[in-house]
């Protein structure tokens, strides 16, 4: 329950804040945006007719939830001796050198997952959930159907197997969970101050909620590129990409 309680409060506040500096209080206008429309669409596809109440409902009742079990199933299986443990004192070498290969295992898994979740009778059930934003906001990044955020956040059990510490295990699901809200943010880059800016997302992901039929996975594993999916959003790319849902006559929902 504390978990859970935590999990809330973390994601509120940090898709909030995202929401509100970028959309409510467009505190940078359009630098850095992708989309000049706003991810709060009025349209009868979303739950409460409205985009954001549609996603915050998906993100927090299912998502928060089921990250939170998640999280506990993994508190449980350390303080019982079920999932192997390292320490940094023990083995400092894999300790560090775990947190990037985690990024790898992430992406294959999440390319994957996501590719089986486009198969048709899943992308029907649940992923369309997901997809019904064609424009993306910060709530929108962990706005699924429960089935796909058991399947997506399942990138976990690989602590099961590979030896890590809880520390690893959290990296993970904040990079799983968090860090959606800066993924599906809108903007490529946040700015900060003056004249820096940080870069948040990229646009590869906000072509897959535009095309569908491209750029499963994400740019830290070319996977894309390897199986033949991957579209940079330059008119040669898109065109070959409509043609191609032309010919397998893909429709959009
Ligand atoms: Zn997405
Ligand atoms: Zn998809």
């Amino acid at each position: 329950m504390a978990v859970w309680v935590r999990n809330m409060i973390m994601m509120t506040v940090f898709a909030t804040a995202l929401h509100l500096w970028l959309y409510t209080w467009s505190k940078q206008d359009n630098a850095y945006r992708f989309m000049r429309i706003r991810p709060t669409e009025q349209n009868d596809k979303f739950l409460g007719g409205q985009q954001l109440r549609d996603n915050v409902f998906w993100v927090l009742v299912s998502g928060v939830s089921i990250w939170s079990m998640y999280e506990v199933g993994f508190w449980l299986a350390y303080a019982n001796g079920y999932a192997p443990f390292i320490t940094f004192a023990e083995n400092p070498i894999w300790f560090v050198l775990w947190f990037p290969l985690i990024g790898i295992w992430y992406s294959f898994h999440f390319y994957w997952a996501h590719r089986f979740l486009h198969w048709k009778p899943m992308y029907d059930r649940f992923h369309s959930v997901h997809h019904r934003n064609v424009t993306i906001g910060p709530w929108s990044g962990l706005s699924m159907h429960p089935v796909e955020h058991l399947i997506y956040i399942s990138s976990l059990l690989i602590h099961l197997i590979i030896p890590s510490n809880p520390i690893h295990m959290l990296f993970h699901i904040y990079w799983l969970t968090l860090a959606t809200a800066t993924s599906h943010s809108g903007y490529e880059s946040l700015v900060v101050g003056q004249s820096g800016r940080v870069t948040i997302s990229t646009f590869f992901h906000q072509l897959h909620h535009r095309y569908f039929s491209c750029n499963y996975g994400n740019l830290e594993l070319p996977m894309d590129r390897w199986f033949g999916s991957f579209n940079d959003g330059s008119s040669v790319e898109t065109r070959r990409l409509f043609k191609k849902m032309r010919e397998k006559n893909v429709k959009r929902k």
